[in-house]
């Protein structure tokens, strides 16, 4: 905002306005309106209930030893509500504009009498507003570069703001280099003996973890009724009609929050943009597995969902044990829950205080155990920022993604390789996605193609799915399956886990518009 301007601050997400000479009051306003776990916010709500907060500790007074020994507890954290009505999710401030950014894509359509690409600016927003630019600020976003909308000053204050306290609050990390970037809040280290404990501050072992670790509903016995029941009930499936490629009527069934043939027109669209030098792409029966709506945080438990897509579409070691359907997030959480029972990486129930019917955030070791216990070969790998500051997590991460997707690419004669590998789990500190390929640009920098269960398929992705001749390179529909240098470097660390058993071996690739045939696609003629 200029100096000396009339204007009203706006805030983002409500009506609330003040003059352009409070804008604390309007920080504030956002912070115990907006913000959860804000240290202005006036808790009262009914469904969180969980033990009163110990007494604040001295930040200042902790040296890296000190914290290392202290329990984990609940700390601050600044995270806001996301606006969108069927979304549900607790976003860190820090990621707020790159969130509502994906809400943007996801809405992408194209039009096809203009011939351009648009998108719905769902969230409140204000309009462009040329005397907002800071000198310095960060680089228009995607919404700002193709949609000419400039996201609300207010959020980028905030951003600010979030990223200041998130330093203040920083324990433990002598590494100013690294010492604003998020770490893994529960890792597989705490469940390895041989790995390399001062890379990374691991979990306390031994205690009940927080809302930190957990998420927002860490305290809860049990997720609300009305939730329990859209899960119990599962997707919403229709019957659509489909003409098939003989000709004949097809009955095929789709499932509200499952996109399958999505990594068939990533292949080609790599294959078009000429900023990608070569393009790797995991097996394309691994479906796309979003949210029902308003289901908020269970992205660990839609990832492992579409690593069973893998399994089920591919045939893959363990189908046999999951036909039918994509197994529900209550099954999940059974099979994660008898993998305890059975010994397997335990502590994580001591840690959680049990996941069953509850929202609690699962990470890595919680994916691990359920492949574990349903025997499915499968092999964890972390990644962190290194002490000196010299190799840096994301980095590490790309080169070794290449690698997995390099070993087992054959040429067909093209720049992009259609291996017939799983997709990768890829936990990150706070969310998880499903990795499905890999692009290296001629620029030399690397990047994720990734399914984030967070989102659903855009209209103008499944107006592309089934289409074997695009002609156009889409670089729009392809914002939303790329995660970049730029935004994997805010995190020190990364888990991965691999299905390992050998890949089966029969072509999928080329075997017509519609999409591999898979136990979940049942056809009728
Ligand atoms: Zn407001
Ligand atoms: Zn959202």
């Amino acid at each position: 905002m200029m100096t000396g301007s009339t204007e009203l601050l706006e805030c983002p997400l409500c009506d609330f306005t003040v003059l352009p000479t409070d804008d604390y009051i309007i920080q504030l306003h956002f912070e115990q309106v907006h913000t959860t776990d804000s240290p202005f916010r006036i808790e009262d709500d009914p469904e969180d209930e969980h033990p009163p907060p110990l007494p604040r500790r001295p930040r200042t007074a902790l040296s890296t030893t000190d914290a290392q020994l202290t329990p984990a507890s609940d700390e601050d954290q600044n995270t806001v509500e996301c606006p969108e009505p069927d979304c549900g999710e607790s976003i860190p401030l820090s990621d707020f504009n790159e969130h509502l950014d994906y809400h943007a894509a996801e809405s992408l359509s194209f039009d096809e009498t203009t011939g351009e690409y648009r998108s719905k600016n769902r969230a409140k927003m204000h309009g462009p507003k040329p005397s907002a630019h800071h000198a310095g600020s960060s680089k228009p976003s995607f919404l700002e570069h193709n949609l000419n909308i400039e996201l609300p000053d207010a959020l980028r204050r905030h951003n600010d703001h979030a990223r200041r306290s998130k330093k203040r609050g920083q324990r433990g990390r002598s590494d100013t280099m690294s010492s604003e970037k998020s770490t893994l809040s529960r890792s597989i280290q705490t469940f390895n003996p041989f790995a390399q404990p001062n890379r990374v501050k691991p979990p306390s072992s031994n205690c009940r973890l927080g809302r930190a670790e957990l998420g927002p509903y860490a305290w809860e016995d049990r997720m609300p009724k009305w939730l329990h029941d859209q899960l119990a009930a599962g997707p919403k499936i229709t019957l659509v009609n489909r003409i098939g490629r003989d000709g004949r009527l097809i009955k095929q069934e789709s499932v509200q929050n499952e996109t399958p043939g999505i990594i068939p027109i990533l292949a080609q669209l790599s294959a078009l943009d000429r900023t990608v030098k070569e393009a790797y792409y995991c097996h394309p029966s691994t479906l796309h597995i979003g949210k029902t709506p308003k289901e908020g945080g269970f992205c660990g438990y839609r990832n492992i969902q579409m690593l069973f897509s893998y399994i089920q579409g591919s045939r893959a070691q363990g189908h046999k044990d999951f036909p039918g359907r994509t197994p529900g997030i209550l099954k999940l959480q059974d099979l994660i829950e008898r993998a305890w029972d059975k010994g397997i990486n335990t502590i994580g129930r001591q840690q959680t205080g049990g996941i069953r019917d509850t929202r609690k955030y699962i990470g890595t070791p919680e994916a691990q155990a359920l492949f574990l216990s349903a025997e499915i070969d499968c092999a964890v790998q972390m990644f962190s920022d290194n002490r000196d500051g010299s190799i840096e997590a994301h980095d590490s991460l790309l080169a070794a993604i290449e690698r997995y997707f390099a070993q087992a690419a054959v040429s067909d004669g093209s720049n992009v390789y259609k291996t017939l590998l799983p997709p990768i789990y890829l936990q990150q500190p706070g969310h998880s996605i499903t990795i499905v390929g890999f692009e290296r640009r001629r620029d030399g920098t690397g990047n994720l193609m990734v399914f984030d269960p967070m989102y659903s398929t855009s209209p103008a992705m499944h107006k592309l799915i089934g289409r074997k001749d695009i002609k156009a390179p889409r670089p729009e529909v392809l914002y939303a399956y790329r995660r970049v240098a730029k935004q994997l470097r805010k995190h020190a660390a990364f888990e991965i886990l691999m299905l390992t058993a050998h890949p089966p071996l029969f072509p999928v690739w080329d075997v017509g518009s519609n999409p591999a045939p898979s136990d979940h696609n049942s056809t009728q003629h």
